[in-house]
């Protein structure tokens, strides 16, 4: 199946690691043009480094952007005008998880994930809406989380937010139909950069392999395994690309079946 992907210019948040960096690897493979932005120049420009390497320099866009940093994301969103003039999929995937209980999250904690996780979609969608626009057929893909629909008492704030991020994207889907599709996907546990600190941070003495594999087997992941990034960028790719040019609204989970609700 041809995903209708080549010559297009496809917008990653977060692109320098993880979920967005294997999106922004299977565009450029693809034949779609690609630009990025993290916050960690040195990061950005490592990962910018290989993707010019594979594909050239005249595919790839990076740029260092905060994006709950409303003036950066608009000076991105003005780079890529300036570099390719329009925008055909925006997405939105920076971010990352924060692991409390009620109990141990402050106000200010709650204030912060809640700023991280709508912002992280308000802020983008608002700067390249007009390069949205400029496009003949125009998605947006947001990187969310299968704790929108089953949250977790560990990770009480993000599920919430996460929760509020879905209906976000579903509001939206019908805003900006019939222009901009939108659509989300619900991630499970990749094994990413998030994942890395993670471990690093557990100071085991356990192999990786080891640690998660037991990972796997703690949260009964059906599929025995952390899923990834490219297994996440693939969902990704099918959604933003004009292959799915029936769906918006929608939500494809991709989390090796740890879902438990219908
Ligand atoms: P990684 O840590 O590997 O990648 C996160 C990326 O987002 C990095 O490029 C990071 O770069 C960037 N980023 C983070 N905050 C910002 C910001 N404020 N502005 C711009 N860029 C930012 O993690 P994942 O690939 O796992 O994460 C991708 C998305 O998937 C996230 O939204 C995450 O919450 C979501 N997700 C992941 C799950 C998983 O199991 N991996 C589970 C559920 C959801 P830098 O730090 O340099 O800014």
């Amino acid at each position: 199946m041809d995903l209708g992907l080549s010559g297009r210019v496809a917008v990653v948040t977060g692109g320098s690691s993880g979920i967005g960096l294997a999106a922004c690897r299977l565009l450029l493979d693809e034949g779609a043009d690609v630009a990025l932005c993290g916050r960690d120049a040195t990061r950005l420009a490592a990962a910018a480094a290989e993707l010019t390497a594979r594909h050239g320099a005249a595919r790839v866009l990076a740029q260092r952007c905060d994006v709950l940093v409303k003036a950066e994301v608009e000076a991105f969103a003005q780079g890529v005008r300036e570099w390719r003039g329009r925008c055909d999929l925006l997405v939105n995937n920076a971010g990352q998880g924060r692991v409390s209980t009620f109990a141990d999250t402050t106000d200010d904690d709650w204030r912060d994930e809640l700023e991280l996780k709508f912002f992280s979609q308000i802020h983008p969608i608002r700067a390249f809406r007009p390069l949205l626009d400029e496009s003949d057929s125009p998605a947006i893909v947001g990187v969310n989380s299968l704790l929108a629909y089953q949250p977790e008492p560990h990770m009480v704030c993000t599920s919430a937010a996460r929760a509020g991020v879905q209906s976000l994207l579903k509001s939206l889907a019908r805003e900006l139909a019939p222009r901009i599709r939108v659509n989300a996907i619900l991630i499970g546990l990749v094994d990413s950069g998030q994942w890395q600190r993670r471990y690093d941070a557990a100071g085991t003495t356990e192999s990786r392999e080891k640690w998660f594999a037991a990972l796997a087997r703690e949260k009964g992941i059906p599929l025995g395994r952390l899923g990834d990034p490219a297994e996440a960028a693939r969902a990704i790719l099918f959604l933003g690309s004009p292959a799915a040019s029936y769906v918006t609204g929608a939500q494809l989970e991709v989390s090796g079946g740890v879902s438990r609700f219908i």
